[in-house]
């Protein structure tokens, strides 16, 4: 049997229907932005695997500080020891973020990250003896993960109808924009005014896995006042935006009201290792800071605050604190506008749009909008054969790679798409 039959043999792969799913491509090398295959075929890619690459694939330095790590400690229990690693990157982070950021949860990915904030907020409440506040806002097609609370205060979606009636009571609201602002605030006011709201999750600016949808600073800090006027615990979800992805540190330094709590993953360590963490304000930890055994946060994973992975962080922290990075996230920044406005001329594109880093558009089919538009597969495929790793949402086509891809490159990831929509049959 050759590999992509033992793959086939005994591997289950996620977000995958395992009977209509082309085999797997075997990859057995990566370096900067490109991903080389078994058979010796060479792909860029251009959605960071699954966004958490930013210095590229097997960057060296980042690879030699976890080597150095692993045969010093490779891992502790982190209740009652602490280490290094842990406490370098808690350190740091507190540094990058806005200042009323104080304390670092540790988790292992995206989801748990959100797990932590969720129920942080929660039990803020708890601690406080205000029973009522159990309702949770959240935006319609939003993003945050696969386990159950992060289903829960997701948008309802086809990922996870099966569990709806598993998920708790979420208030979803529309994503604002310059037409519906005013209603929407006028919306959450009368919510806040109910006195049981607890928490406010968003992705802020970005809307990610929900189809890239984009929305301004100002009309989110319109509704972060009402929200933070009313003590709500904000909760921003930047596991997809964090770490330069859209031109700043992070999206919440592009806001003047701030957020109680901060998720983030994906990009921490630079794509090398599974690694979430939720930073809260001194606000919610002081709930959580008594006598009282109660008060305590029950919450933890085997692999907290993995040594490895926090040192992964760290060194790919450091490489994001250099000026070269930042030529480079520049260089994406300004090549994507000249991109944007030749896509803005197509007939065959709409809604074209960018932050930072990540470019997005749909492509007008006679099926209209959604995650299973065939057109997904199509361009998957045309993309893939003229080695561009591109994964459109349906018919949203995004780009959103490595910092560190070169100029050729992703002169070559903007040329297959426009061939892409240049050979397209139908007519808008
Ligand atoms: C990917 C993502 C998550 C979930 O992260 P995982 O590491 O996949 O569990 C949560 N929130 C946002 C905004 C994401 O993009």
């Amino acid at each position: 049997m050759n590999f992509i039959e033992r793959d086939k043999q005994n591997i289950w792969h996620p977000f995958t229907q395992m009977k209509t799913a082309f085999p797997p491509v075997h990859i057995e090398r990566a370096k900067g932005a490109m991903l080389i295959a078994a058979d010796g075929i060479q792909y860029i890619d251009a959605v960071s695997s699954w966004w958490v690459n930013i210095h590229g694939h097997s960057n060296e330095y980042i690879a030699n500080r976890i080597a150095e790590q692993a045969k010093k400690l490779e891992h502790v229990i982190f209740a009652g020891f602490t280490h290094t690693p842990a406490i370098e990157l808690a350190e740091r982070l507190i540094e990058l973020l806005p200042e009323h950021f104080s304390k670092v949860f540790f988790s292992d990915n995206g989801s748990t990250s959100v797990e932590v904030a969720v129920k942080m907020a929660l039990q803020y409440w708890h601690n406080k003896n205000c029973f009522q506040k159990t309702k949770i806002i959240a935006f319609e097609n939003a993003y945050h993960g696969d386990t159950f609370g992060a289903m829960s205060v997701g948008g309802k979606s086809a990922f996870n109808k099966p569990f709806q009636e598993y998920l708790f009571d979420v208030t979803h609201i529309a994503l604002p924009n310059e037409n519906n602002i005013e209603q929407l605030k006028t919306q959450l006011e009368a919510l806040v005014k109910e006195y049981n709201v607890a928490a406010f999750i968003f992705e802020p600016l970005i809307l990610g896995a929900g189809g890239m949808l984009m929305y301004t600073p100002e009309h989110l800090d319109e509704l972060l006042k009402i929200a933070n006027a009313h003590s709500v615990i904000c909760i921003a979800d930047e596991v997809m935006t964090g770490f330069g992805r859209t031109g700043r540190t992070f999206a919440i330094n592009y806001l003047k009201q701030q957020p109680d709590i901060i998720c983030l993953s994906k990009g921490i360590t630079g794509g090398f290792m599974p690694l979430g963490v939720t930073v809260c304000s001194e606000r919610i930890f002081e709930a959580f800071y008594s006598d009282e055994k109660e008060k305590t946060f029950f919450h933890g994973h085997s692999y907290t605050a993995n040594p490895l992975a926090c040192e992964a962080a760290n060194a790919s922290l450091f490489l994001l604190s250099e000026e070269k990075c930042r030529t480079e996230i520049n260089a994406i920044v300004s090549a994507h506008v000249n991109f944007l406005q030749m896509l803005k001329n197509l007939k065959k594109v709409t809604n074209v749009r960018m932050q930072g880093t990540i470019l997005a558009f749909e492509i007008i089919t006679p099926e209209g909008s959604s995650y299973f538009n065939t057109i997904q597969k199509e361009a998957y495929s045309y993309f893939m054969e003229r080695g561009v790793l591109l994964r459109p949402l349906g018919n949203t086509i995004y780009i959103m790679p490595p910092y560190c891809i070169t100029p050729e490159e992703l002169n070559k990831v903007y040329e297959v798409i426009l061939d892409f929509i240049s050979q397209l049959t139908f007519t808008p």
